[in-house]
C-alpha cells in the first residue's frame, strides 16, 4: 500500500494490498476462533459455532442485499470484485462478533488483561474498517489519512498481548454467567427477527394481518423455544445434581468424592502440604437395618449426615455407599485430625430418635494422610479402611490413624489373597475333624470338618485369618465346595469302614448360601460321593439374618433334600427368637465364649435360656469349646444334649481321626465286655 501510495497518484480499487489484507483478516478470524475455543471447552459446542454461522449468514445477506446488489446494479463491476468488496466487511463483522464473545469469556480467564488487550486491538481495527468502508462508499480514500493510525495502534496492542502471553495451559472455569447463556440462546432468534424486519422493509410489506401474523407467530415460537430450553437447563441441573450427589442425604456421592479427591491431591502436591481422609461407618448399622427395617435405617443415615454437617461445617463430606461416609480435609496436622475425630464422635453422643425408637448409634473412624499413607486415591482409601477396621476391632466408637503396623497387616492380607489362589490347587488346604459327642453317654455322634491351610513358607494359617479373606474375594465359593465334597467323601469312606453313625458338619459362609447354584452343588456332592443326605449337616452363622428372605428358601430346599442345618456360634449375633421359630433349623450351637465363662452368672443364665429355648423349639443343642470336666458337668446338668471341645478331641487330620474313632470303638467294646 505504501508502495502504491508513493508511486501512483490515483490508487485503483480493488488492489493487491486490499486482497492481502483480506487474507490477513481471514487468519485473524481463524486465530480468534481458536482462542475462543481454547478458553472454554463449552465454546467448542455446536451452539456457539452455530451462532457464529447465523451471524455470518446475516452479515452476508445484509451485505448482498444492500451492498453487492446496488453496486452491481449501478456499475459494471464484476461479481467476483463485488464479492471481494463485501468479504472485507463480512470478516470484520465476524471479528466483531468473536471479540464480543471473547469479552464475555475474558472474565473467566487467567489471562484476562491480555485478552482485553487483544480485544481492544481488534476493536480499534474493526472501528477503523467500518469508517474506511463508509469513506470508500462515498469515494474518498486519502493516503496518510489519520484512520491508518488506528491500524498501527490496533496491531501494537495485539503484539503487546502476544508478548505478555504466558506459555501456561489455560485453566478456565467453565461456568458461564447467566447473562451470557441467555444471550447465547436468544441470539439466533434476534438475528432472524432482524432479517424478517429487513425483508418486510425491502419488499415493502404492508403491515397487514399476514405480516403481523408471521411476526407474532415467530415471537410465539421463540417464546416456546425459550421455555423448552429453560426446562432443559433445569433438567440438566437436576441430572448433574443426581450424578454427583446422594439423593438420600444430599451429600456428595462416590463419583464426586473421587473427582474432588484427585483435585485435592493435586493441590496438596503443589502446596507441599498434607491432607487427611476420614472414613467413617456406623457400628452395627447392618443389624439395625435388618431388624428395624430400611425406613428406619434411611432415617438414621439422614440424621447422621445432618449431624456431620452440623459439627464439621465447611469440610467436604461424602456418602460413598451404605453407611460409609468420607470427610476430606486439606492442610491439616495430626492434632487437628484428632480434634475433628473427637468432634465427630461427640456428635453421636445423643441417641437418635426415629419413629418413637431411641437408637444408640456410634461411628468408627479410620484416618489416612496424604501422601504418607498412600500416594493414590485407592491406596489412601484402603489405608483409611484398614484403620477403620482396626478402630472397630478395638471396641468400636473410636478413631484410629493408619500406621505401619496396619500396613504390615494389609501387606499380609494381600499376600494371603494371592497365595490362597494357588493354595487349593497345590493341595495346601486340608480338612481336620473334631468329634461331637452325646454328653451323658460320651458316645461320638459325628464330627465337624474344619479347614486347615499349611503354606510351604508361611506355615500354618488359621481359618479365622484366611476364611474372611476368601469371603471377601469370593474364593470361598471354590474353597467351600471343595470342603463339602471332601467331607462327604471322607464320611462315606468311614461309613463304609463301619462307622455308619457319623454325621459330618461342614461350615458354610453366607456368601455360599446366597449363591444361586448352592443347592445344586450340595446335591451333586452327595450324589457323586454316595453319602446319604441325612449324614450331612451344614453350619451357618447368625449373619444369615442379613439376607433372611432369600436364605430361608435355601434352608427349606436343604431340609427337603434331607440335609440338616445348625446355627453356629449361637448367642453372639442378633437372631431374634421369632426368626428362629420361622427358620427350618435343626440344631443350635452355643458359642464357646459362654462355655468359657460358664462360672459367671451372665453366661450361665444365657446358657440356661438357650438350652430351654432350643428344647421348646424342638432343636438339638450343642455346646462348643468344652475344655474342662466341670464345664461338661454343668452343661449336662442343664440338659445340654451334645458337646464338642478339646476335652474330648482337638481337630485332627483324617488319619488321626480314623485312629481316634477306632480307639473310641475299642474302648466302648472294652467297657461293654467289662460290664458283661
Ligand atoms: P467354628 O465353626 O465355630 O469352629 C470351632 C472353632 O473352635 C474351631 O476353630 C475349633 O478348632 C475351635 N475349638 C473347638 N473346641 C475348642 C476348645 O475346646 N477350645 C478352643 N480354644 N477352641 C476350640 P478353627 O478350626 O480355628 O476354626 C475357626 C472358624 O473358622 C470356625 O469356627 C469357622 O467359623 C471357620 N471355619 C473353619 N473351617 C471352615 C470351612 O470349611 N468353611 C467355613 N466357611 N468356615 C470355616
Ligand atoms: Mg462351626
Ligand atoms: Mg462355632
Amino acid at each position: 500500500m505504501f508502495y502504491l501510495q508513493s508511486t501512483e497518484t490515483v490508487i485503483k480499487f480493488p488492489n493487491i494490498p486490499y486482497f492481502l489484507r483480506i487474507a490477513a483478516y481471514f487468519f485473524f478470524l481463524i486465530a480468534l476462533i481458536q482462542k475462543t475455543k481454547s478458553i472454554s471447552l463449552r465454546l467448542t459446542n455446536k451452539s456457539n459455532l452455530f451462532n457464529l454461522f447465523v451471524f455470518i449468514t446475516f452479515a452476508t445477506s445484509i451485505s448482498v442485499q444492500f451492498l453487492i446488489a446496488p453496486v452491481m446494479g449501478v456499475s459494471d463491476v464484476s461479481f467476483l470484485i463485488a464479492i471481494s468488496i463485501v468479504m472485507y466487511p463480512i470478516i470484520s463483522w465476524s471479528i466483531l462478533f468473536l471479540i464480543i464473545s471473547l469479552f464475555y469469556l475474558s472474565q473467566y480467564s487467567k489471562e484476562k488483561w491480555n485478552l482485553l488487550l487483544v480485544i481492544s486491538g481488534f476493536g480499534i481495527m474493526v472501528v477503523a474498517d467500518f469508517y474506511m468502508g463508509a469513506q470508500l462508499s462515498i469515494g474518498i480514500l486519502q493516503p496518510g489519512y489519520i484512520i491508518n493510525l488506528h491500524y498501527t495502534v490496533g496491531l501494537l496492542l495485539i503484539a503487546l498481548a502476544g508478548r505478555n502471553s504466558q506459555e501456561t495451559t489455560e485453566q478456565f472455569k467453565t461456568k458461564e454467567s447467566g447473562n451470557f447463556k441467555n444471550i447465547k440462546i436468544v441470539f439466533p432468534y434476534f438475528i432472524v427477527f432482524l432479517l424478517i424486519l429487513f425483508v418486510m422493509n425491502s419488499y415493502n410489506w404492508a403491515l397487514n394481518a399476514l405480516s403481523s401474523g408471521l411476526t407474532v407467530t415467530f415471537l410465539l415460537i421463540m417464546g416456546r423455544q425459550v421455555l423448552v430450553l429453560k426446562r432443559n437447563r433445569e433438567l440438566i441441573k437436576e441430572y448433574q445434581f443426581l450424578a454427583y450427589h446422594d439423593p438420600l442425604t444430599g451429600l456428595g456421592n462416590r463419583t464426586s468424592f473421587k473427582k474432588n479427591l484427585e483435585k485435592m491431591m493435586d493441590a496438596t502436591n503443589d502446596e507441599g502440604q498434607s491432607m487427611a481422609m476420614f472414613l467413617m461407618d456406623l457400628d452395627r448399622f447392618k443389624n439395625v437395618n435388618d431388624t428395624l427395617g430400611h425406613v428406619i435405617g434411611d432415617c438414621i443415615l439422614e440424621e447422621t449426615a445432618k449431624r456431620l454437617k452440623c459439627s464439621l461445617g465447611s469440610h467436604l463430606i461424602y456418602r460413598i455407599g451404605g453407611d460409609e461416609f468420607v470427610i476430606l480435609v486439606e492442610n491439616v496436622s495430626e492434632q487437628t485430625c484428632i480434634q475433628i475425630s473427637q468432634k465427630i464422635l461427640a456428635s453421636f453422643d445423643k441417641p437418635f430418635v426415629v419413629k418413637h425408637h431411641e437408637i444408640v448409634v456410634t461411628p468408627s473412624i479410620g484416618i489416612s494422610m496424604y501422601p504418607s499413607h498412600g500416594d493414590t486415591g485407592d491406596l489412601l482409601l484402603r489405608s483409611a479402611d484398614a484403620a477403620m477396621y482396626y478402630a472397630k476391632a478395638d471396641g468400636k466408637n473410636k478413631f484410629h490413624f493408619f500406621n505401619t503396623e496396619l500396613n504390615q497387616l494389609m501387606t499380609r492380607k494381600v499376600e494371603l489373597e494371592n497365595e490362597l489362589r494357588k493354595g487349593l490347587k497345590q493341595n495346601e488346604i486340608s480338612l481336620f475333624y473334631q468329634s461331637k459327642l452325646e454328653l451323658h453317654t460320651k458316645k461320638i455322634i459325628g464330627m465337624e470338618a474344619l479347614m486347615r491351610w499349611n503354606h510351604p513358607t508361611l506355615g500354618s494359617i488359621a481359618p479365622v485369618e484366611f476364611i474372611p479373606i476368601a469371603e471377601e474375594t469370593g474364593q470361598i465359593l471354590e474353597l467351600g465346595e471343595w470342603a463339602i465334597r471332601t467331607a462327604c467323601e471322607q464320611t462315606k469312606e468311614w461309613h463304609d469302614k463301619g462307622f455308619r453313625y457319623l454325621i459330618v458338619s461342614v461350615n458354610v459362609s453366607v456368601r455360599q448360601l446366597e449363591h444361586s447354584d448352592f443347592i445344586t452343588m450340595v446335591k451333586e456332592a452327595l450324589e457323586d460321593t454316595g453319602l446319604d443326605p441325612e449324614y450331612l449337616e451344614l453350619e451357618i452363622t447368625e449373619s444369615i439374618m442379613k439376607n433372611i428372605v432369600e436364605i430361608t428358601d435355601t434352608l427349606y430346599k436343604l431340609r427337603a433334600m434331607g440335609v440338616s442345618t445348625s446355627i453356629d456360634d449361637f448367642g453372639t449375633g442378633y437372631s431374634s427368637l421369632h426368626i428362629l421359630k420361622e427358620l427350618p433349623i435343626d440344631t443350635i450351637k452355643i458359642d464357646k465364649s459362654f462355655v468359657d465363662d460358664i462360672g459367671g452368672p451372665t453366661s450361665l443364665s444365657m446358657i440356661k435360656t438357650i438350652i430351654e429355648m432350643g428344647k421348646n423349639l424342638k432343636l438339638n443343642v450343642v455346646a462348643e469349646g468344652i475344655e474342662e470336666e466341670y464345664q461338661a458337668r454343668i452343661l449336662e446338668e442343664y440338659q445340654c444334649d451334645f458337646g464338642q471341645g478339646y476335652l474330648y478331641s482337638k481337630p485332627i487330620n483324617s488319619e488321626q481321626f480314623e485312629i481316634y474313632l477306632k480307639n473310641a470303638a475299642e474302648s466302648k467294646r472294652e467297657e461293654q465286655r467289662y460290664i458283661n
